[in-house]
């Protein structure tokens, strides 16, 4: 739940960024999407810890899915409820399942979205971090240099997308498909993973 108050001010603190980011290649309101949804889950932050692990995300996914609108609202909430069942009765998130989760979600927003990597999306900066958590962590190496990898895998993903051509959402809309901007769904889920890294590997 530490983690939540962190996401949430580190998305406060980018209000201007991301607004722009989405006025430029979308409709300009990511940033207001995701501030909304973390507003949320911090305000249920009683009702959120009394939970269980599974739980807990299929709590999340469902207040992120109910409370925020645009793509990214469907798109999160799909992602925690994914997550919840590969948690199933674990009660505890080390991680190994940690990893798991990360790529549940990765699996339901690609689904959800009907997109996969290379699209310009949030998934741009989920998918590489995921990929990289993966490696270090079959290769045997400790959690703080794993975590390490998964950020370096989550920041790279993201600057990605400034030369990508969108193939969904509405940076397809523009012109030139958003080519020469990062991608704002990509800037907050790289947000969500460095913040994830930093709080665990503390
Ligand atoms: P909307 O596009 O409906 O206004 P948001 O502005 O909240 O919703 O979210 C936009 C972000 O959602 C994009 O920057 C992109 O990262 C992500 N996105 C949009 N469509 C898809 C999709 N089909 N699959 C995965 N991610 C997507
Ligand atoms: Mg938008």
């Amino acid at each position: 739940m530490d983690y939540i108050a962190v996401v949430t001010k580190k998305i406060e603190a980018s209000k201007d960024y991301v607004s722009q980011l989405d006025a430029i290649t979308g409709d300009g309101d990511h940033w207001a999407n995701m501030n909304m949804g973390f507003q949320k889950l911090v305000e249920s932050r009683a009702e959120l810890e009394a939970l269980p692990l599974g739980d807990l995300f299929k709590k999340i996914g469902m207040l992120i899915m109910s409370t925020v609108g645009g793509s990214s609202g469907v798109l999160y909430g799909s992602a925690y409820i994914g997550a919840a069942k590969t948690i199933g009765s674990a009660q505890v998130m080390d991680i190994n399942l940690l990893c798991a989760v990360l790529d549940a979600k990765l699996t339901a927003i690609m689904a959800r979205g009907n997109a996969k990597p290379g699209f310009k999306t949030m998934i741009d900066a989920l998918a590489p971090a995921v990929a990289n958590l993966k490696a270090a962590l079959e290769s045997g190496a400790d959690e703080k240099t794993a975590l390490t990898a998964m950020k370096k895998g989550a920041v790279a993903g993201m600057e990605s997308t400034k030369a990508m051509e969108a193939v969904k959402g509405r940076a397809t809309y523009q012109a030139n498909k958003g080519v020469g901007h990062l991608d704002p769904g990509a800037v907050t889920m790289c947000y969500q993973l460095e913040t994830l890294a930093d709080c665990l590997g503390a």
